[in-house]
């Protein structure tokens, strides 16, 4: 659990976050989302003490982060920026083992690690191992960064804006590589982005900034059906447009195993009419039947608020 109690950074008098406060569950993906210069970077920053507050504390499972140096908080926090970072005149294998290395992980581990890494990001180890960073695609290049962040086996990730300089159409596919890695791992990340399809998409709490304030901390569902003023509403898109979709969409999509309290859903009916019905009956799941009158699962209002942005 990561613990951030009213943090405050100021650049010459001027607040780039301010006064913010949250508490991040172990084992999360939290995205943190605004516009550019809303304070997103500081916050991240503050978290592994790249920045220092002005004032106010970051606890990591009850402990201050500033009870150990700064460089060796880092050691356990993981850390992957647009961009990835790579240092260019060194391999592949030798990005990924930068932390070890410091660590003074004996070359045995270093070198299982470093091909563990590989072969969870599919890429073969054999083939991508020496190879430079200007060798790879940029979705290649992406994931070696992830990578990297995650050879000293971190139990926190911090991502600023790691999917920004991929195209459009990989990148649903990294972050769906990114989520299935977070359930694998178990870890614990937080994610910056300006992107909020890609919050609502990854997030499973969202907490939106502007102007160095956080505005609301929810769950995507609740970020979506209730903003908390205009500014979360403009960021969401304005009015019904996402809304529309999902009355073209079969909640047959979305049925997951698993029981629900409350009256059954069709599985015939629109996205659109079981989110109407979960809002109307204040329920977050209910369950789903066959023409037949059988149950076969239920559908969540998670489920149903991540397909509001999905793209058509
Ligand atoms: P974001 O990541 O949301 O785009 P940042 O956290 O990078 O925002 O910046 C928030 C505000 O703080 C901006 O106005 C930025 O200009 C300012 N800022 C960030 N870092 C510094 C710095 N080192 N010195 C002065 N101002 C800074
Ligand atoms: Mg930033």
């Amino acid at each position: 659990m990561i613990e951030i109690d009213h943090l405050t950074k100021r650049y010459n008098g001027k607040a780039a976050v301010d006064d913010v406060s949250l508490v991040i569950e172990a084992h999360s993906i939290t995205a943190v989302v605004g516009t550019s210069g809303s304070g997103k970077t500081t916050l991240l920053r503050m978290i592994n003490r790249l920045e220092e507050p002005t004032e106010g504390a970051v606890r990591i499972d009850g402990v201050d982060n500033r009870s150990v140096h700064g460089y060796e908080l880092r050691r356990g926090i993981g850390y992957a920026i647009q961009g990835y970072g790579l240092f260019p005149h060194r391999t592949v294998a030798q990005n990924i083992a930068t932390v070890p290395l410091l660590l003074g992980w004996e070359a045995g581990r270093i070198k299982a690690r470093v091909e563990e890494l590989l072969a969870l990001f599919q890429l073969d180890p054999a083939l991508y191992g020496p190879r430079y960073p200007h060798e790879l695609s940029g979705g290649q290049q992406q994931r070696v960064g992830v990578a990297r962040g995650l050879a000293a086996e971190p139990n926190i990730l911090l991502m600023d804006e790691p999917f920004g300089a991929l195209d459009a159409i990989i990148r649903t596919k990294a972050r769906e590589d990114l989520q299935a890695l977070q359930k694998q791992l178990g870890i614990t990340i937080i994610l910056v982005t300006h992107d909020i399809e890609e919050a609502i998409q990854l997030g499973d709490m969202i907490a939106v900034m502007d102007a160095g304030k956080l505005i609301q901390y929810a769950s995507p569902a609740d970020i979506l059906t209730r903003p908390a003023n205009a500014f979360v509403k403009e960021l969401i898109g304005s009015g019904e447009r996402p809304f529309r979709l999902l009355s073209l969409r079969s909640i047959r999509e979305v049925i997951e195993p698993g029981p629900a309290d409350g009256a059954p859903l069709s599985a015939s009916i629109s996205q659109r009419d079981a989110l109407a019905e979960m809002l109307w009956s204040g329920r977050r799941a209910l369950p789903v039947e066959d023409a037949a009158g059988a149950a076969i699962g239920r559908v969540t209002l998670d489920a149903l608020t991540r397909q509001v942005l999905r793209p058509s």
